[in-house]
């Protein structure tokens, strides 16, 4: 709506509330202060061949500046910024990719034009390969490489964006984007938080905001539109509101808000260091998911006893090539070692379904489109169709075990027939190994995820030939419920309370501990309070989520008794339907536990 002329609108008037995407906690009130950059558009420029060679040394030289500046950002950083010194390190190895660098000098050479253009082609091409990929979080690593890229193109075409820390006030910083070292560089008390229009929580400046705790929203569409420099904003960086042009009375509210956060981040980081078992002295393992190895400081800052579920496949897809037996053993290795004597769950590669992959490496076999991709080829059965790519994978983590605590597991199995092909491989691959005499641990454990409704079915007898379970609900929910769990029109079905997936999960323990062997959870209900009361009360011996969830559900535990825990488990079994339990939930987490559910 426009504004009438003449008339001044009051302050509650102009006051407007914008919800995005909560990238890094914080609260912060301050001036907004927009960036607009400009676009840059590469202009054709035809060469003569004697122009070539200097081209191709300009192109490399403004390269070399951008690598040189990315190693010197990198530099100025403590080690305990772990995650975004692996961001910084992974911008430096694309700025030296070959589908990059090579690539833009082919094009100069073969279309004898300019840098900037050539960049552009070579950029474009890597964009479609991106943009084919499935996997929404490998999917966005695309704009990393763009960030660096563009950091090639300011360099060529000599026009730089000014530091963002220079900022003479304190500001909330309000642009399109920010690249992952932009943030690094708002290490500035100037600088109280960013709102960004593009990326989402995965993305890699949103994992460094989080690292440097700096407060951001990101994916509001529109900000650089609704928001002038010099406007007041309220950033919540919790929930993802951004106020514009806020009233007093929000301001004071939102400051007590950002009292109370600080109260409660105090009592939560107090847990990290304790013990995770109840009153009565009941240990339950509380671990960790990572996709990558740059999450490792929040295994860490989080307290988790371990990694429940590190899931490989972005080592597949972050390269240009299938990664080798050395690469994979080096990135295998440094979990182990880093973590020992803490246990390290890697899963086996878990291709296709929802995590379809077009093919991405220059060697990956393709995989055809699948009429139900989640029935299809994927994850073990992809792995069994391309034995070479899957014995990789097993040497690499045979040879690893001997670093630390390794627990390999082996997704999806359906039935005995499949599990004992896959222990077939592992057996050859560890002969193979100790015949030409490389080391394999003895106390290397192997499991398998529990997550398809046959397994939990053929419990009793799987249980015989793995050390360990642990049930995949995100899986197992989609699998019982017959809800396609990445399918929107569906979503409200997908119940992780629904009994029929709570009875699934008791007899997969029962028939586990019968076997005598320990059976972990590592599906998302692990991280959510609310769920993880129930299955705690369900007898498992592990709980496996996102680091950043540990302090809740492990206080949540200290603050139980196990005969209550059981009682509450058994009692949601008997229930109807997922309103049923939820109901009954209601009723009685409130006064089992005051503090977390006092207001459900
Ligand atoms: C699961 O299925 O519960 C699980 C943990 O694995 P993913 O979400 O990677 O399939
Ligand atoms: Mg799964």
């Amino acid at each position: 709506m426009s504004d009438k002329p003449g008339k001044q609108k009051t302050g509650t008037e102009r006051a407007l509330s914008l919800h995005g995407i909560a990238a890094s906690p914080g609260i912060v009130v301050g001036s907004a202060l927009v960036i607009r950059r400009r676009t840059r558009r590469a202009a054709w420029r035809r060469l003569s061949r004697r122009q070539i060679p200097r081209e191709i040394t300009r192109f490399r030289d403004a390269v070399a500046r951008v690598e040189a500046d990315l190693v010197m950002l990198r530099n100025q950083f403590a080690e305990d910024l772990a995650d975004a010194l692996s961001i910084i390190d992974s911008h430096i190895l694309m700025i030296r990719d070959r589908m990059i660098v090579d690539r833009t000098i082919d094009i100069i050479r073969e279309q004898q034009v300019n840098a900037e253009w050539a960049l552009a082609q070579a950029l474009g091409n890597v964009k479609k390969k991106f943009e084919a990929i499935a996997d929404p979080y490998i999917r966005a690593r695309y704009t990393d490489v763009k960030y660096a890229a563009d950091r090639v193109f300011s360099i060529l075409s000599g026009d730089q964006d000014k530091p963002l820390a220079d900022t003479g006030e304190q500001v909330i910083l309000v642009a399109h984007d920010f690249s992952p070292e932009d943030v690094m560089r708002m290490r500035s008390d100037r600088i109280l938080g960013f709102i960004a229009e593009s990326g989402g929580v995965t993305s890699h400046s949103a994992i460094v905001a989080r690292s440097m705790d700096i407060p951001a929203v990101v994916g509001l569409e529109q900000i650089t539109s609704q928001c002038a420099t010099g406007d007041q904003v309220i950033l919540d960086g919790y929930s993802g509101r951004v106020h514009l042009h806020p009233t007093r009375d929000q301001q004071r509210q939102h400051l007590e808000y950002r009292r109370q956060h600080q109260a409660f981040t105090e009592e939560i980081a107090f847990y990290i260091h304790l013990s995770p078992e109840t009153m009565d002295g009941r240990r339950v393992r509380l671990s960790a998911n990572i996709e990558t190895a740059s999450e490792l400081p929040a295994v860490m800052k989080y307290g988790a006893e371990g990694i429940g579920l590190f899931r490989s496949e972005f080592d597949y897809f972050a390269g240009e090539c299938l990664p080798d037996e050395e690469s994979l053993y080096r990135i295998y290795s440094r979990l182990l070692a880093t973590l020992d004597p803490l246990p390290v769950t890697i899963r086996t590669l878990d291709m296709g379904g929802d995590k379809f992959v077009e093919r991405m490496a220059a060697n990956l076999p393709r995989l055809d489109p699948e009429r139900n991709p989640a029935l299809g080829l994927r994850s073990i059965r992809f792995s069994l169709r391309a034995p070479d790519i899957f014995l990789t994978q097993i040497r690499a983590m045979l040879r690893a075990s001997v670093h630390g605590r390794l627990r390999i597991l082996f997704p999806m199995i359906s039935s005995l027939e499949e599990l004992e092909k896959v222990l077939g491989m592992v057996h050859e691959a560890r002969s193979d190994l100790l015949n030409k005499g490389i080391a394999v641990s003895e106390g290397l454990r192997i499991g398998m995820v529990v997550e398809v409704p046959s397994a939990v079915v053929m419990a009793a007898n799987l249980a015989r030939y793995v050390d360990f379970f642990s049930i995949g609900t995100n899986d197992l929910i989609q699998y019982t419920l017959a809800i396609d769990r990445g399918n929107e029109q569906v979503a409200k079905l997908y119940d992780p309370l629904h009994p029929a997936v709570l009875r699934l999960i008791k007899q997969t323990v029962d028939a586990g501990h019968a076997g005598g062997i320990e059976v972990a959870l590592c599906g998302e209900m692990a991280g959510d309070v609310m769920t993880a009361s129930v299955l705690l009360g369900l007898g498992l011996d592990e709980l496996s989520m996102r680091p950043s969830a540990l302090p809740f559900v492990k206080r949540l535990l200290r603050g139980s008794c196990s005969r209550q825990l059981d009682k509450l488990g058994n009692r949601t079994l008997q229930c109807g339907d997922g309103q049923e339990v939820r109901r009954f939930l209601a009723e009685q987490l409130p006064t089992l536990y005051p503090e977390e559910f006092g207001e459900l």
